[in-house]
Protein backbone atom coordinates (compact mmCIF):
# COMPACT_ATOMS: atom_id res chain seq x y z
CA UNK A 1 0.00 0.00 0.00
CA UNK A 2 1.30 3.58 -0.46
CA UNK A 3 0.56 5.39 2.53
CA UNK A 4 2.17 9.43 2.57
CA UNK A 5 2.07 10.45 5.99
CA UNK A 6 2.45 14.27 6.83
CA UNK A 7 2.67 15.89 10.00
CA UNK A 8 2.87 19.54 11.33
CA UNK A 9 1.25 22.24 13.72
CA UNK A 10 -1.95 23.75 12.60
CA UNK A 11 -2.47 26.22 10.21
CA UNK A 12 0.90 24.74 8.29
CA UNK A 13 -1.14 23.86 4.98
CA UNK A 14 -1.47 20.67 5.69
CA UNK A 15 -4.74 19.61 4.87
CA UNK A 16 -4.37 21.28 1.25
CA UNK A 17 -1.28 20.08 0.45
CA UNK A 18 -2.22 16.66 0.86
CA UNK A 19 -5.52 17.61 -0.66
CA UNK A 20 -3.65 18.11 -3.68
CA UNK A 21 -1.08 15.33 -3.65
CA UNK A 22 -3.40 12.95 -3.10
CA UNK A 23 -5.43 14.03 -6.21
CA UNK A 24 -2.06 14.16 -8.45
CA UNK A 25 -1.39 10.36 -7.57
CA UNK A 26 -4.94 9.22 -7.43
CA UNK A 27 -5.17 7.90 -4.03
CA UNK A 28 -7.36 8.37 -1.20
CA UNK A 29 -6.68 12.15 1.03
CA UNK A 30 -7.74 11.75 5.10
CA UNK A 31 -7.71 14.09 7.13
CA UNK A 32 -6.75 13.12 10.57
CA UNK A 33 -7.47 16.58 12.10
CA UNK A 34 -11.18 15.67 10.83
CA UNK A 35 -11.79 12.67 12.99
CA UNK A 36 -10.49 14.27 16.21
CA UNK A 37 -13.19 17.54 15.38
CA UNK A 38 -15.75 15.17 15.03
CA UNK A 39 -15.26 13.16 18.44
CA UNK A 40 -15.11 17.46 19.58
CA UNK A 41 -18.37 18.15 18.33
CA UNK A 42 -19.96 15.09 19.70
CA UNK A 43 -18.90 15.92 22.99
CA UNK A 44 -20.13 19.36 22.84
CA UNK A 45 -22.97 18.23 21.28
CA UNK A 46 -23.81 16.05 24.28
CA UNK A 47 -23.13 19.22 26.25
CA UNK A 48 -20.06 17.28 27.82
CA UNK A 49 -16.59 18.56 28.67
CA UNK A 50 -14.15 17.79 26.02
CA UNK A 51 -10.86 18.17 28.61
CA UNK A 52 -12.72 15.95 31.05
CA UNK A 53 -11.23 12.20 30.05
CA UNK A 54 -14.33 10.41 32.59
CA UNK A 55 -16.64 12.71 30.41
CA UNK A 56 -15.45 11.82 27.34
CA UNK A 57 -14.38 8.25 27.59
CA UNK A 58 -17.76 6.73 27.83
CA UNK A 59 -19.24 8.35 25.15
CA UNK A 60 -16.57 7.24 22.09
CA UNK A 61 -18.95 3.85 22.23
CA UNK A 62 -21.72 6.27 20.54
CA UNK A 63 -19.55 7.20 17.92
CA UNK A 64 -19.41 6.10 14.57
CA UNK A 65 -17.20 7.81 11.87
CA UNK A 66 -17.95 7.27 8.30
CA UNK A 67 -16.92 8.80 5.04
CA UNK A 68 -19.44 9.92 1.67
CA UNK A 69 -17.65 10.48 -1.79
CA UNK A 70 -19.35 13.92 -3.00
CA UNK A 71 -17.61 15.47 -6.38
CA UNK A 72 -14.26 14.54 -5.78
CA UNK A 73 -14.29 15.02 -1.91
CA UNK A 74 -14.82 12.59 1.11
CA UNK A 75 -17.26 14.17 3.46
CA UNK A 76 -17.20 13.11 7.04
CA UNK A 77 -20.29 11.62 8.68
CA UNK A 78 -20.67 12.06 12.31
CA UNK A 79 -23.54 8.75 12.94
CA UNK A 80 -24.57 8.90 9.80
CA UNK A 81 -25.03 12.88 9.28
CA UNK A 82 -22.69 14.75 7.31
CA UNK A 83 -20.83 17.17 10.01
CA UNK A 84 -18.01 18.62 7.27
CA UNK A 85 -19.06 22.41 7.83
CA UNK A 86 -20.03 21.87 10.94
CA UNK A 87 -16.26 20.66 12.70
CA UNK A 88 -14.81 23.82 11.34
CA UNK A 89 -16.35 26.08 13.82
CA UNK A 90 -13.38 27.98 15.46
CA UNK A 91 -14.87 26.73 18.69
CA UNK A 92 -14.38 23.22 17.69
CA UNK A 93 -10.60 23.36 16.72
CA UNK A 94 -9.68 23.96 20.82
CA UNK A 95 -12.35 21.34 21.97
CA UNK A 96 -10.74 18.76 18.83
CA UNK A 97 -7.11 19.83 20.63
CA UNK A 98 -8.74 19.25 24.29
CA UNK A 99 -10.10 15.67 23.86
CA UNK A 100 -6.87 14.91 21.19
CA UNK A 101 -5.14 14.72 24.40
CA UNK A 102 -6.76 11.60 26.40
CA UNK A 103 -5.38 8.36 25.48
CA UNK A 104 -8.19 6.17 25.34
CA UNK A 105 -9.45 9.20 22.29
CA UNK A 106 -6.60 8.41 20.57
CA UNK A 107 -6.27 5.05 20.74
CA UNK A 108 -10.24 4.49 19.30
CA UNK A 109 -8.89 6.79 16.22
CA UNK A 110 -5.54 5.75 15.85
CA UNK A 111 -6.77 1.93 15.01
CA UNK A 112 -9.69 3.03 12.24
CA UNK A 113 -6.80 5.34 10.61
CA UNK A 114 -4.49 1.92 10.91
CA UNK A 115 -7.13 0.06 8.83
CA UNK A 116 -7.78 3.09 6.53
CA UNK A 117 -3.95 2.80 5.78
CA UNK A 118 -3.81 -0.90 5.53
CA UNK A 119 -6.28 -1.49 2.88
CA UNK A 120 -5.73 1.60 0.85
CA UNK A 121 -3.46 3.96 -0.77
CA UNK A 122 -3.58 7.04 1.53
CA UNK A 123 -2.25 10.53 2.36
CA UNK A 124 -2.92 10.99 5.60
CA UNK A 125 -2.14 14.41 7.61
CA UNK A 126 -2.45 14.86 11.12
CA UNK A 127 0.14 15.45 13.98
CA UNK A 128 1.14 11.57 15.05
CA UNK A 129 0.99 9.96 11.82
CA UNK A 130 4.92 9.54 10.92
CA UNK A 131 6.01 9.05 14.91
CA UNK A 132 3.18 6.81 16.19
CA UNK A 133 -0.04 6.22 13.82
CA UNK A 134 2.22 4.59 11.13
CA UNK A 135 6.18 5.00 11.85
CA UNK A 136 6.95 2.58 9.15
CA UNK A 137 5.46 4.49 6.33
CA UNK A 138 7.94 5.07 3.25
CA UNK A 139 7.40 8.55 2.58
CA UNK A 140 6.99 10.77 5.59
CA UNK A 141 6.85 14.76 5.66
CA UNK A 142 7.02 17.30 8.22
CA UNK A 143 4.93 20.18 6.80
CA UNK A 144 5.66 23.47 9.26
CA UNK A 145 5.61 27.33 8.77
CA UNK A 146 6.18 30.34 11.04
CA UNK A 147 3.25 30.66 13.73
CA UNK A 148 2.44 34.09 12.51
CA UNK A 149 1.92 32.93 9.15
CA UNK A 150 0.12 30.10 10.26
CA UNK A 151 -2.54 32.28 12.01
CA UNK A 152 -2.58 34.61 9.06
CA UNK A 153 -3.85 32.37 7.15
CA UNK A 154 -6.27 30.83 9.16
CA UNK A 155 -7.69 34.11 9.94
CA UNK A 156 -7.75 34.77 6.51
CA UNK A 157 -9.60 31.36 6.00
CA UNK A 158 -12.16 31.78 8.77
CA UNK A 159 -13.07 35.68 7.26
CA UNK A 160 -13.71 34.47 3.96
CA UNK A 161 -16.18 32.07 5.53
CA UNK A 162 -17.74 34.91 7.44
CA UNK A 163 -16.77 33.48 10.68
CA UNK A 164 -15.74 36.95 13.14
CA UNK A 165 -12.56 36.75 14.57
CA UNK A 166 -9.71 38.75 15.43
CA UNK A 167 -5.99 37.70 14.46
CA UNK A 168 -5.11 38.18 17.51
CA UNK A 169 -7.10 35.71 18.89
CA UNK A 170 -6.16 33.18 16.01
CA UNK A 171 -2.62 33.62 16.92
CA UNK A 172 -3.23 33.02 20.72
CA UNK A 173 -5.04 29.88 20.03
CA UNK A 174 -2.63 28.86 17.35
CA UNK A 175 0.22 29.38 19.85
CA UNK A 176 -2.14 27.17 22.46
CA UNK A 177 -2.93 24.39 20.09
CA UNK A 178 0.79 23.76 19.45
CA UNK A 179 1.46 23.36 22.89
CA UNK A 180 -1.27 21.17 23.79
CA UNK A 181 -0.19 19.07 20.67
CA UNK A 182 3.72 18.91 21.37
CA UNK A 183 3.53 18.52 24.95
CA UNK A 184 0.82 16.18 25.80
CA UNK A 185 1.70 12.51 27.42
CA UNK A 186 0.45 10.25 24.72
CA UNK A 187 1.71 10.51 21.17
CA UNK A 188 2.34 14.18 21.05
CA UNK A 189 3.46 16.00 17.72
CA UNK A 190 7.24 15.80 17.03
CA UNK A 191 8.89 15.60 13.71
CA UNK A 192 11.07 11.72 13.36
CA UNK A 193 14.08 11.85 12.43
CA UNK A 194 13.33 10.42 9.22
CA UNK A 195 10.59 12.78 8.09
CA UNK A 196 11.55 15.01 5.35
CA UNK A 197 10.83 19.07 7.15
CA UNK A 198 9.23 21.63 4.56
CA UNK A 199 9.15 25.00 6.15
CA UNK A 200 6.56 26.49 4.07
CA UNK A 201 6.60 30.32 5.27
CA UNK A 202 8.04 31.83 1.52
CA UNK A 203 6.64 29.57 0.11
CA UNK A 204 3.76 29.07 -2.58
CA UNK A 205 1.31 25.98 -2.38
CA UNK A 206 2.54 24.83 -5.69
CA UNK A 207 5.82 24.75 -4.28
CA UNK A 208 5.23 22.96 -1.60
CA UNK A 209 3.48 20.31 -3.61
CA UNK A 210 6.09 19.80 -5.86
CA UNK A 211 8.29 19.36 -2.98
CA UNK A 212 6.65 16.67 -1.88
CA UNK A 213 6.29 14.66 -5.13
CA UNK A 214 9.75 15.19 -6.10
CA UNK A 215 10.68 13.52 -2.88
CA UNK A 216 8.77 10.73 -3.26
CA UNK A 217 9.97 9.75 -6.81
CA UNK A 218 13.49 10.56 -5.00
CA UNK A 219 12.43 7.99 -1.98
CA UNK A 220 10.98 5.50 -4.95
CA UNK A 221 14.06 5.63 -6.81
CA UNK A 222 16.52 4.66 -4.10
CA UNK A 223 14.36 2.30 -2.93
CA UNK A 224 14.01 0.27 -5.77
CA UNK A 225 17.80 0.39 -6.90
CA UNK A 226 18.18 -1.36 -3.07
CA UNK A 227 15.45 -3.64 -3.68
CA UNK A 228 16.46 -4.78 -6.98
CA UNK A 229 20.22 -5.93 -5.54
CA UNK A 230 18.71 -7.29 -1.95
CA UNK A 231 15.76 -9.70 -4.05
CA UNK A 232 17.32 -12.15 -5.49
CA UNK A 233 19.92 -13.23 -2.55
CA UNK A 234 17.32 -12.72 0.58
CA UNK A 235 14.58 -14.33 -1.33
CA UNK A 236 16.71 -18.15 -1.73
CA UNK A 237 18.34 -17.83 1.93
CA UNK A 238 14.64 -17.21 3.82
CA UNK A 239 13.32 -20.00 1.92
CA UNK A 240 16.19 -22.35 3.01
CA UNK A 241 15.73 -20.92 6.68
CA UNK A 242 11.72 -21.08 6.37
CA UNK A 243 11.26 -24.63 5.60
CA UNK A 244 14.42 -25.31 8.63
CA UNK A 245 12.53 -23.59 10.66
CA UNK A 246 8.98 -24.98 9.55
CA UNK A 247 10.42 -28.51 10.05
CA UNK A 248 9.14 -29.70 13.90
CA UNK A 249 7.26 -26.48 14.72
CA UNK A 250 3.67 -27.46 14.47
CA UNK A 251 4.56 -29.85 17.71
CA UNK A 252 5.77 -27.19 19.81
CA UNK A 253 3.50 -24.46 18.51
CA UNK A 254 0.29 -27.18 19.38
CA UNK A 255 1.44 -27.29 23.12
CA UNK A 256 2.43 -23.39 23.48
CA UNK A 257 -1.97 -22.99 22.22
CA UNK A 258 -2.72 -25.70 24.94
CA UNK A 259 -0.77 -23.91 27.42
CA UNK A 260 -2.74 -20.40 26.84
CA UNK A 261 -5.92 -22.06 26.99
CA UNK A 262 -5.05 -24.02 30.33
CA UNK A 263 -4.17 -20.97 32.02
CA UNK A 264 -6.94 -18.99 30.96
CA UNK A 265 -8.89 -21.44 33.17
CA UNK A 266 -6.54 -22.21 35.44
CA UNK A 267 -5.04 -18.65 36.13
CA UNK A 268 -8.00 -16.34 37.00
CA UNK A 269 -7.59 -13.07 36.66
CA UNK A 270 -9.51 -9.63 36.60
CA UNK A 271 -7.80 -7.23 34.10
CA UNK A 272 -9.07 -3.50 34.22
CA UNK A 273 -8.22 -0.87 31.47
CA UNK A 274 -7.32 -3.58 29.14
CA UNK A 275 -8.48 -0.44 26.79
CA UNK A 276 -5.02 1.39 27.51
CA UNK A 277 -3.04 -1.51 26.33
CA UNK A 278 -2.14 -0.08 22.49
CA UNK A 279 -2.83 -2.30 19.77
CA UNK A 280 -0.61 -2.74 16.55
CA UNK A 281 2.16 -1.05 17.51
CA UNK A 282 5.94 -1.91 19.46
CA UNK A 283 5.23 -1.34 23.19
CA UNK A 284 7.48 -2.25 26.24
CA UNK A 285 4.97 -3.75 29.00
CA UNK A 286 6.26 -3.65 32.33
CA UNK A 287 4.98 -5.14 35.45
CA UNK A 288 5.40 -6.96 39.07
CA UNK A 289 6.17 -10.31 39.38
CA UNK A 290 5.18 -13.06 41.34
CA UNK A 291 4.89 -16.07 39.45
CA UNK A 292 6.29 -17.85 36.42
CA UNK A 293 2.31 -17.79 34.97
CA UNK A 294 2.23 -14.25 35.07
CA UNK A 295 3.46 -13.94 31.73
CA UNK A 296 1.64 -15.86 30.03
CA UNK A 297 -1.61 -14.29 31.27
CA UNK A 298 -0.36 -10.74 30.14
CA UNK A 299 0.00 -12.14 27.16
CA UNK A 300 -2.30 -14.25 25.80
CA UNK A 301 -5.35 -11.85 27.12
CA UNK A 302 -3.99 -8.60 26.65
CA UNK A 303 -1.04 -7.99 24.36
CA UNK A 304 -2.10 -10.82 21.61
CA UNK A 305 -0.15 -13.94 19.48
CA UNK A 306 2.89 -11.91 18.09
CA UNK A 307 3.82 -10.65 21.55
CA UNK A 308 7.30 -11.04 23.12
CA UNK A 309 8.64 -11.50 26.48
CA UNK A 310 12.21 -11.25 28.38
CA UNK A 311 12.71 -14.16 30.66
CA UNK A 312 15.90 -15.50 32.20
CA UNK A 313 18.18 -17.83 30.46
CA UNK A 314 17.92 -20.65 33.34
CA UNK A 315 14.10 -21.06 32.53
CA UNK A 316 15.14 -22.34 29.22
CA UNK A 317 17.26 -24.93 30.44
CA UNK A 318 16.58 -27.93 28.26
CA UNK A 319 16.11 -27.93 24.11
CA UNK A 320 11.89 -29.04 24.91
CA UNK A 321 10.99 -26.31 27.21
CA UNK A 322 13.12 -23.81 25.17
CA UNK A 323 11.45 -24.76 21.95
CA UNK A 324 7.74 -24.20 23.69
CA UNK A 325 8.54 -21.07 25.15
CA UNK A 326 9.92 -19.72 21.87
CA UNK A 327 6.48 -20.46 20.54
CA UNK A 328 5.03 -18.74 23.16
CA UNK A 329 6.92 -15.53 22.17
CA UNK A 330 10.26 -16.00 25.05
CA UNK A 331 13.13 -14.07 24.49
CA UNK A 332 15.88 -15.68 26.83
CA UNK A 333 18.08 -13.36 28.43
CA UNK A 334 21.66 -13.93 30.17
CA UNK A 335 21.63 -11.80 33.38
CA UNK A 336 24.88 -10.69 34.82
CA UNK A 337 26.44 -10.06 31.06
CA UNK A 338 25.93 -7.83 27.97
CA UNK A 339 23.56 -10.52 25.88
CA UNK A 340 24.20 -9.23 22.21
CA UNK A 341 21.38 -12.06 21.02
CA UNK A 342 18.81 -10.89 23.57
CA UNK A 343 19.05 -7.42 22.99
CA UNK A 344 19.02 -7.63 19.06
CA UNK A 345 15.92 -9.65 19.25
CA UNK A 346 13.98 -7.19 21.82
CA UNK A 347 15.08 -4.32 19.34
CA UNK A 348 14.23 -6.52 16.16
CA UNK A 349 10.82 -7.35 17.79
CA UNK A 350 10.31 -3.69 18.88
CA UNK A 351 11.26 -2.45 15.08
CA UNK A 352 9.19 -4.92 14.26
CA UNK A 353 6.09 -3.62 16.16
CA UNK A 354 5.82 -6.21 18.28
CA UNK A 355 5.07 -5.21 22.05
CA UNK A 356 7.72 -6.90 24.76
CA UNK A 357 7.16 -8.08 27.97
CA UNK A 358 9.99 -7.04 30.54
CA UNK A 359 9.58 -7.69 34.48
CA UNK A 360 11.44 -4.08 35.56
CA UNK A 361 12.28 -5.64 39.29
CA UNK A 362 14.38 -8.26 36.55
CA UNK A 363 13.42 -11.45 38.77
CA UNK A 364 10.30 -12.62 40.68
CA UNK A 365 9.13 -10.91 43.90
CA UNK A 366 9.82 -14.33 46.27
CA UNK A 367 8.80 -12.00 49.53
CA UNK A 368 5.33 -11.60 47.50
CA UNK A 369 4.85 -8.24 48.84
CA UNK A 370 3.40 -5.36 47.68
CA UNK A 371 6.49 -3.29 47.03
CA UNK A 372 8.12 -3.30 44.49
CA UNK A 373 11.58 -3.95 44.28
CA UNK A 374 14.22 -1.92 43.10
CA UNK A 375 14.22 -1.48 38.71
CA UNK A 376 16.86 -2.76 36.65
CA UNK A 377 17.59 -0.24 33.88
CA UNK A 378 17.02 -2.29 30.57
CA UNK A 379 13.65 -1.01 30.53
CA UNK A 380 14.79 2.51 30.19
CA UNK A 381 17.41 1.64 27.77
CA UNK A 382 15.11 -0.19 25.01
CA UNK A 383 12.23 2.48 25.53
CA UNK A 384 14.46 5.28 24.41
CA UNK A 385 16.54 3.44 22.04
CA UNK A 386 13.43 2.42 19.94
CA UNK A 387 11.40 5.45 21.17
CA UNK A 388 8.92 2.79 22.33
CA UNK A 389 5.83 3.46 24.25
CA UNK A 390 6.22 1.80 28.03
CA UNK A 391 2.86 0.63 28.99
CA UNK A 392 2.91 0.01 32.88
CA UNK A 393 0.84 -3.01 34.18
CA UNK A 394 0.50 -3.85 38.19
CA UNK A 395 -0.93 -6.60 40.19
CA UNK A 396 -2.93 -6.01 43.20
CA UNK A 397 -0.82 -8.30 45.46
CA UNK A 398 0.65 -11.73 44.89
CA UNK A 399 -0.64 -13.77 42.00
CA UNK A 400 -1.81 -17.51 43.06
CA UNK A 401 -3.63 -20.17 41.05
CA UNK A 402 -7.50 -20.72 41.55
CA UNK A 403 -7.52 -16.69 42.94
CA UNK A 404 -8.97 -13.66 42.49
CA UNK A 405 -5.77 -12.21 40.80
CA UNK A 406 -6.24 -8.35 39.83
CA UNK A 407 -4.54 -6.67 36.71
CA UNK A 408 -4.72 -2.69 36.19
CA UNK A 409 -3.26 -1.47 32.93
CA UNK A 410 -2.24 1.82 33.43
CA UNK A 411 -1.98 4.51 30.18
CA UNK A 412 0.94 4.76 27.83
CA UNK A 413 4.05 7.11 28.37
CA UNK A 414 7.22 7.83 26.14
CA UNK A 415 10.57 8.73 28.10
CA UNK A 416 10.40 11.47 24.31
CA UNK A 417 12.33 13.74 26.82
CA UNK A 418 15.49 11.61 27.18
CA UNK A 419 15.80 10.76 23.34
CA UNK A 420 18.17 13.16 22.16
CA UNK A 421 20.53 12.94 25.33
CA UNK A 422 23.46 10.37 26.02
CA UNK A 423 22.04 7.02 27.30
CA UNK A 424 24.52 6.58 29.51
CA UNK A 425 23.73 9.91 31.44
CA UNK A 426 20.03 9.57 31.52
CA UNK A 427 19.34 5.51 31.99
CA UNK A 428 19.27 6.07 35.75
CA UNK A 429 16.60 8.88 36.12
CA UNK A 430 14.56 7.18 33.27
CA UNK A 431 14.64 4.10 35.05
CA UNK A 432 13.48 6.22 38.40
CA UNK A 433 10.90 7.77 35.96
CA UNK A 434 9.46 4.53 35.24
CA UNK A 435 9.35 3.49 38.63
CA UNK A 436 7.62 6.81 39.67
CA UNK A 437 5.22 5.88 37.22
CA UNK A 438 4.45 2.19 38.54
CA UNK A 439 4.59 3.38 41.84
CA UNK A 440 1.18 6.11 40.68
CA UNK A 441 -0.41 3.52 39.25
CA UNK A 442 0.19 0.55 42.46
CA UNK A 443 -1.86 3.71 44.18
CA UNK A 444 -4.59 3.74 41.92
CA UNK A 445 -4.69 -0.27 41.99
CA UNK A 446 -4.83 0.04 45.69
CA UNK A 447 -8.05 3.04 45.30
CA UNK A 448 -9.84 0.39 42.93
CA UNK A 449 -9.37 -2.36 45.12
CA UNK A 450 -9.68 -1.43 48.77
CA UNK A 451 -11.89 1.83 48.34
CA UNK A 452 -14.23 0.76 45.35
CA UNK A 453 -14.45 -2.65 46.20
CA UNK A 454 -12.70 -3.84 42.70
CA UNK A 455 -15.75 -2.20 40.50
CA UNK A 456 -14.30 0.16 37.84
CA UNK A 457 -17.71 2.16 37.63
CA UNK A 458 -17.27 2.88 41.57
CA UNK A 459 -13.53 3.39 40.68
CA UNK A 460 -14.14 6.17 37.89
CA UNK A 461 -16.85 7.53 40.19
CA UNK A 462 -14.27 7.90 42.52
CA UNK A 463 -11.77 9.52 40.37
CA UNK A 464 -14.36 11.73 39.15
CA UNK A 465 -15.50 13.08 42.74
CA UNK A 466 -11.69 13.53 43.62
CA UNK A 467 -11.03 15.71 40.52
CA UNK A 468 -14.13 17.97 41.36
CA UNK A 469 -13.13 18.41 44.69
CA UNK A 470 -9.56 19.38 43.39
CA UNK A 471 -11.37 21.91 41.16
CA UNK A 472 -13.47 23.70 43.98
CA UNK A 473 -10.19 23.56 46.58
CA UNK A 474 -8.51 25.61 43.89
CA UNK A 475 -12.01 27.46 43.28
CA UNK A 476 -11.90 28.63 46.92
CA UNK A 477 -8.37 29.24 47.12
CA UNK A 478 -8.89 31.64 44.61
CA UNK A 479 -11.90 33.71 46.87
CA UNK A 480 -9.32 34.09 49.80
O1 LIG B 1 -5.65 19.40 11.77
P1 LIG B 1 -6.74 20.02 12.56
O2 LIG B 1 -6.43 21.39 13.01
O3 LIG B 1 -8.06 19.89 11.92
O4 LIG B 1 -6.83 19.09 13.88
C1 LIG B 1 -7.64 19.42 14.98
C2 LIG B 1 -6.97 18.96 16.27
O5 LIG B 1 -6.94 17.55 16.31
C3 LIG B 1 -5.51 19.41 16.40
O6 LIG B 1 -5.35 20.64 17.07
C4 LIG B 1 -4.88 18.31 17.20
O7 LIG B 1 -4.95 18.59 18.57
C5 LIG B 1 -5.74 17.09 16.93
N1 LIG B 1 -5.08 16.12 16.07
C6 LIG B 1 -4.27 15.20 16.66
N2 LIG B 1 -3.69 14.22 15.91
C7 LIG B 1 -3.91 14.14 14.61
C8 LIG B 1 -4.73 15.08 13.98
C9 LIG B 1 -5.29 16.08 14.74
O8 LIG B 1 -4.04 15.26 17.85
N3 LIG B 1 -3.37 13.11 13.93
Amino acid sequence: MINIAIDGPSGAGKSTIAKIVAKTLGITYLDTGAMYRAVALHVVNCGKNPSVEEDVTPLLSDINITYIKDNDENKICLNGKDVSQDIRRHEISKCASEVSKIPAVRLFLVDMQRKIADSSDVVLDGRDITSYVLPNAKYKFYLTAKDTERAKRRFEELKAKGQEVSYEQILADVKDRDFNDMNRDFAPLKKTEDSFEIDSTDMSLQQVVDTILTKIKEIDEKNSAKTQEKNVNTQVIKKVKDRKKQRGRWFYKGLANFARKVLRVLWITKIYFKENFPKNTKALVICNHYSGFDPCVIMSRIMGKDSKVVMKNEIVANSFIDKVSKELGCIPVKRGEADVTAVKSIMGALNNNQPVLIFPEGTRNRQKTKELLPFKQGVATFAIKAKAPIVPMIYYKKTVIFGRNKLMVGKPFYLDEFYDKKLNDVREVATQYIFDKMQELRKEIDILVENCKGSKKKYLEYKKNQSKELSSDVGDGRKE
